[in-house]
């Protein structure tokens, strides 16, 4: 068997378009430009793409790109200040503080600070108590787009045994979430996990969300599982060069799997486009228009 190749990047382009089409319709019926601000401390240069590409999305989407950039020995009270000012600002509908901050900073207070109505990453405790409790929430970008992936290639989440490799805030645990509000039966294992492989011999679904390259092995796999790789690992190839791989071993795993994720192509676009998609969100929810239903 060959898995099918799950196309984030084609799923992902038609996102933005409907975000897009979204954001002109506000523009056009109530002269609203959704707004959206990252906020970056210090100079990591990988951080410093991430900005980027995100305030080239959002422009190319119609939204208002902002970015405030502070030097990596800015104190916490100074970014909880500006924090305060993004909140109060009208033009700002959706506030990204883009992470790792530096050690000195906390960033869990920092994210509490976030008014959570323009929570864009769904990070704030309110926005995640609402993901738990089946409430009106601004989900976290990444395990949104696997879900994506997911709804559009099976066709029924409900009853399906799902298992998730990775508790972090930012991705396993809301994604073991949205799996559950989609009545999967859901595993979560991390690293003091006993057998990993015994827990994926029965998964319909496998998320693997590890940050060590090729963790996942073909072998592991229920055959015709579905597996979304939110992995992106840097890893040496021969003449010193760098190139990317996911979580799962890929050759091996396409070998097993019914539907497969690709590193890169895969879940990476698919953040992208959930977090314009979010700032649309909360751009009509703060003025209490419709949502757009992207
Ligand atoms: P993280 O915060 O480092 O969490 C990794 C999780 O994997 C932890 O829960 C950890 O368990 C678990 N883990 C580590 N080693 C393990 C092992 N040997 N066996 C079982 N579990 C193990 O990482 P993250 O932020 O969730 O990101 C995960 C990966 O996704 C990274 O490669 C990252 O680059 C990528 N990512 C991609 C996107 C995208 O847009 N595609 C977005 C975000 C992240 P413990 O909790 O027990 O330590």
């Amino acid at each position: 068997m060959t898995a099918t190749r799950i196309d984030g990047k084609a799923r992902a382009e038609r996102l933005v378009g409907e975000v897009a089409a979204a954001a002109a319709k506000l523009k056009a019926e109530a002269g609203i430009v959704p707004g959206l601000c990252a906020v970056l401390v210090g100079d990591d240069p990988a951080s410093q793409i991430y900005v980027r590409n995100k305030g080239k999305a959002a422009t190319a989407a119609g939204i208002q790109s902002l970015q405030e950039t502070l030097p990596a020995s800015t104190g916490e009270a100074d970014l909880l200040k500006l924090i305060e000012r993004l909140n109060a600002d009208d033009r700002v509908d959706g506030i990204l503080v883009q992470l790792p901050l530096p050690h000195h900073v906390d960033a869990q207070r920092v994210i509490a600070a976030i008014d959570p109505a323009k929570d864009v990453d769904g990070f704030h405790p309110q926005n995640v108590g609402q993901l738990w409790s089946g409430g009106r929430a601004l989900v976290p970008c990444t395990p949104y787009g696997c879900l994506v992936l997911l709804r559009e290639t099976l066709s029924s989440l409900a009853g399906a045994d799902a298992v998730v490799i990775g508790r972090s805030n930012i991705v396993g645990k809301p994604m073991a979430a949205l799996l559950l509000a989609e009545n999967c039966t859901v595993t979560i294992v991390h690293s003091r996990s006993r057998d990993i492989p015994a827990a994926l011999r029965r998964a319909d679904i496998v998320v693997a969300a590890v940050g060590r390259p090729e963790f996942v092995r073909g072998g592991w796999l229920k055959p015709g599982s579905t597996v979304i790789d939110v992995g992106i690992n840097r890893i040496e190839v021969s003449g010193g060069k760098g190139r990317l791989v996911g979580d799962v071993a890929f050759a091996e795993a396409e070998a097993v799997a019914g539907a497969i994720t690709p590193v890169p192509g895969g879940v990476g676009p698919m953040t992208i486009a959930c977090l314009l998609r979010n700032t649309v969100i909360a751009a009509c929810r703060r003025r209490g228009r419709a949502e757009p239903q992207i």
